[in-house]
Formats: C-alpha cells, structure tokens, sequence
C-alpha cells in the first residue's frame, strides 16, 4: 500500500462519542474500523462540552428507548472502564410561583415519568425547600422529583471506548486526520466482482478506503454528506452556552453543596448542579450557530447568573470556566441513526442534539449493525 493509504471495511468520521460508540460497537463485532477525528484529540468538540448528565425522561420517544436500552452498558460496561460510570443524582424541576405554563410542565413529567415506570413525585413549594434547600422561599410554585437520575462519568466513557478501538487488531484512531473529499466507486461487473469502495482524501493527501463511510462528524456531519454527494438532512446546530462558578451560599447544616440535586427550571430558562466544589450552571440557550468551535457568549453567562440568582441562595458571583457547545438536532429533532435513504454504504450517526452521551452505547450498537448490513 502506497505510504498516505490505508483500507478498512467501516471508516468512522468524528471521534466523539458518536464514532467513539460506533468504533466500539463494530470492533465488538469483528469488524475493522478507522476513526478519523479532524482534532488533535478527540473530544474537543461538544463530547466534551456537556453536562454530564443522565435523565431518563429526557428527549422524545426515540431518545428514551436508546436511553432506556443503554442503561445495563452504564450499569456493567465490562473492560471499557475499571470504575463505575453513573453517581446518582437526583433530578429537582422546579417552576417559579405564577408561571402556570411551568405548573403544567411539572405536571406533564410526572404523568410521563410514570408512563415510563420512572420514579417521580409531584413536590409542593414547602417539600421543593426540603430536598433543594438551596432555593429561595418564596420562589417555587412547586416541583417534580426524580430520585434516579445521574451524573455521567463522560471522559471516562469515551476514553473508554476509544481504548477498545485502539487495543483491537486492525483498529485504529487517527487523530488530526480531517477528511475533506469522499467519492464512492461503483466497480462494473458481475457478480462476486470488487464491492464498492468508498475513498476518502485527508486534508493532508492522505487516503483511506472503506467498504462503508459512518458519518459522526457532528455539527458538521452535513458538510460530510456534501462532500460525499449525499443530500444534506438541514442538520441545525444551537449554541449553548455553561460554565463552572463558586458558591456563596450560606452553610447548609450537614448538606454539603455537593450531595445537592440537579436543579433544573423545567421551562428551560437554566439549570444547575453541584460540581467539584462549586457548581455548573446554563442558560439552556439554544441560539441558531454554524458548525465551529463555539464559544461562550458573556451575555448568555450573565443572563443566567441573574435567572439563578433570583431563584436560588447560590449568590453566583464571579466564573470559573465558561464555554459552548453545539447541540446539534435535525429538523424533527430525533437522532438520526442509519443507513442514507439514497445512497448505499453511507451510515449517519448524526443529530445528537442534547442526547448523545446518554444514549451512546445502545446508539453504537444499532449504527454498528447498520453497517454491517450495508457490507453484506
Ligand atoms: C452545554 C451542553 C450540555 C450537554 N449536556 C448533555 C448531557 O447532560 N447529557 C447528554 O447525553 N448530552 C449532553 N449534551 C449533548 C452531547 O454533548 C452531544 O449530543 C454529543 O456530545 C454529540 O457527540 P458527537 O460525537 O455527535 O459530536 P462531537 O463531540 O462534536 O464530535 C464530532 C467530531 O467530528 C469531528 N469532525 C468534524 N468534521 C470532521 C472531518 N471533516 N474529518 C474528521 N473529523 C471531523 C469533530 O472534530 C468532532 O470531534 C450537551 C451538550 C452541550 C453543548
């Protein structure tokens, strides 16, 4: 093979969690993979800009099942990791006093929670004090509880997987490796004659062939599609901005902060959680972006602190850390798994939106059986 040229059967594009789970799912399956991640390391993008956070009743329909179906990997995830992946941690949505479009939202996930057979509890303002004593008195119309929801160990999920490619025979993760131009070959012949091949040209010249492209390029898995002639899906990222803070609040008699909820305004206007010894908190912005590496919009940080404030004790002051991330969706918002309608040996892994890490593993599993249909 000419030195620049590799072949495999699945090229994975993106090393996020996407084509981390995608890699790890098809190695599993005795397939070969290449992961070719654009970065010097993978991660960089939003897999590494989340919020760490596993909720059940989180997304549509789609999102639960894959969600729901990831939870023994999260529970027993075998040699991918030597630690436990989950710390629970449970979930406090609260709505202000006054807001009855919050009231009914607060209603609405109890009754889905208890469709889904998740534990839930309606709270009332007094009850919402007692389990988040770090909101205001007054503040709360009241909540909903959800006792099982966790905090998701992301780094070491994705390492995880990326280790299992990378230990695998005939596996490998290439990292500054962007690939700019795809062009499938349709060889002429009969039967039992050379399958397709995809060919993919690196930003450096460098080439990689592969019997089937998986697209987990993210934000910019359409620009993939382009780049392979295959329609575009209008792919939409949104911006959303967190950062780390320290907490002012006064001592909580034996509640330290860090045992504290995840508490989340259930229209969307923030959230916030304990993380190391301060918190992590969001506007819940989504704002239209373009595929980049965003980043975070002082205002948007600003403009949280005050939501947070008014609600809670938190008393957030100064900023640790803020970043952004692009949560990326397609236009009906569920993920999109699976074979091109129109193009053959073309897998997308794309539209995670604010999903990707808690449904990754089952995720994985169902592009890395598409894969492999499309090789048959
Ligand atoms: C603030 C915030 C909070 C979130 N909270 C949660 C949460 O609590 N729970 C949850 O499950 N999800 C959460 N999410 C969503 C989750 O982070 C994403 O769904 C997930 O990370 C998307 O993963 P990905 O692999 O598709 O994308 P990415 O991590 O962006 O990976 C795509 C990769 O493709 C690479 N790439 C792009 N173009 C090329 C190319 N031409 N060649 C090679 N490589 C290329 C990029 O460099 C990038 O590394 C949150 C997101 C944000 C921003």
């Amino acid at each position: 093979m000419p030195a620049g040229a590799r072949a495999t059967e699945v090229l994975i594009i993106g090393g996020g969690i996407a084509g981390a789970a995608a890699g790890w799912a098809l190695v599993r399956r005795g397939v070969s993979v290449i992961i070719a991640e654009a970065e010097p390391v993978c991660g960089r993008h939003t897999t590494g800009r989340s919020a760490a956070a596993l909720l059940a009743t989180y997304g549509p329909a789609q999102v639960r099942q894959l969600t729901a179906e990831s939870m023994a990997f999260f529970h027993d995830p075998g040699d991918v990791v030597d630690h436990p992946l989950l710390h629970r941690r449970p979930t406090v949505y609260v709505a202000a006093a006054g807001d009855e479009h919050g009231w009914l939202a607060l209603v609405a996930e109890v009754a889905l929670a208890g469709e889904l057979g998740i534990p839930a509890e309606l709270l009332t303002p007094a009850e919402v004090l007692q389990v988040a004593p770090l909101m205001r008195p007054d503040w709360a119309a009241g909540g909903v509880i959800e006792p099982e929801t966790c905090d998701l160990d992301v780094a070491g999920l994705h390492q995880g997987l990326l280790r299992t490619v990378l230990r695998t025979p005939g596996a490998t993760v290439l990292t500054g490796a962007r690939i700019v131009a795809l062009r499938r070959d349709e060889p002429a012949g009969s039967p039992g004659g050379p399958s397709p091949r995809w060919h993919a040209v690196g930003a450096d010249g460098s080439r990689i062939t592969a019997q089937v492209i998986v697209n987990a390029a993210g934000a910019w898995a359409d620009e993939i599609a382009r780049s392979a002639s295959v329609p575009p899906v209008g792919l939409r990222p949104l911006r959303r901005t967190a950062f780390t803070a320290p907490s002012h609040a006064p001592p909580q008699a034996g509640r330290p902060l860090a045992d504290g909820p995840f508490l989340v305004e259930i229209t969307g206007r923030w959230y916030v959680k304990p993380e190391g010894a301060g918190v992590l908190a969001s506007l819940a912005d989504e704002t239209p972006d373009i595929p980049r590496d965003a980043v975070a919009e002082m205002a948007d940080v600003a403009l949280a602190i005050e939501r947070i404030n008014e609600a809670t004790v938190l008393g957030l002051r100064s900023v640790q850390r803020a970043w952004a991330g692009l949560r990326t969706f397609t236009p009906d918002g569920r993920m999109l798994i699976g074979p091109d309608a129109v193009v053959p040996g073309f897998i997308w892994f794309a539209g995670l939106g604010g999903y990707g890490i808690q449904t990754a593993p089952r995720a994985g599993e169902v592009v890395a059986d598409a894969a492999i249909a499309a090789m048959a």
